[in-house]
């Protein structure tokens, strides 16, 4: 990429430094940008808008655009029971089975300690404080089913039940390996429905 102009090498770069992109198919955006000025300049406000606007839900930690996020100031939503999940877009798929009448909470990542996320790296004590203040009665633990998502729940079932709540995980049926934001709806709404108790 290097016979390219600097700046267009930064914006070739910017591309590929987002996840599972990689430097050809970074400069195959950087070009469909930069062919339509008209289609670029929204690109570059939408972009600018949304980093000038956006802000992180201050009970589930998700991406927001106010200090509620729009589940969380819906008064109709369960407050006491809240879904824990790693990623912000594993939300999605869950609403999608139409299961969850309560509200989220989002992780931003999951116990790994070959990658050095320990459990102080999550927004675990943003958790611990809902449940306290909430007075919640279940949180179901919808984590993908890998060693980093079973590790993160034996560390928060532990912490969960010292502090007298019902926790739950999603059944089994989703392949181990799966992410639950790939999980199809029939598999993830069984799941959800049969949890089990730990
Ligand atoms: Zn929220």
């Amino acid at each position: 990429m290097n016979h390219f102009p600097p700046r267009i090498r930064q914006l070739i770069d910017d591309f590929d430094m987002l996840s599972g992109i990689g430097p050809k198919h970074a400069a195959r955006l950087a070009f469909q940008i930069l062919s339509d000025k008209a289609r670029g300049k929204r690109f570059a406000d939408d972009l600018n808008e949304a980093l000038a606007s956006v802000t992180l839900c201050r009970e589930c930690q998700t991406i927001a655009e106010n200090s509620l996020c729009e589940i969380c100031g819906d008064k109709k939503r369960d407050q006491s029971v809240i879904c824990v999940v790693a990623h912000i877009q594993d939300v999605e798929p869950l609403e999608r089975t139409g299961k969850h009448a309560g509200t989220y909470h989002i992780l931003h990542g999951m116990v790994s300690p070959l990658e050095g996320i320990t459990p102080d790296h999550l927004t675990i004590k943003a958790l611990l404080d809902r449940v306290k203040k909430n007075k919640v009665s279940e949180v179901i633990l919808a984590l993908d089913v890998t060693s980093e998502g079973e590790a993160t729940m034996l560390y928060l079932t532990k912490i969960l039940k010292d502090l007298g709540v019902n926790v739950s995980k999603l059944a089994r049926g989703i392949p181990m390996g799966s992410n639950i934001e790939y999980t199809d709806e029939v598999t993830l709404s069984s799941a959800f429905e049969d949890r089990k108790k730990m």
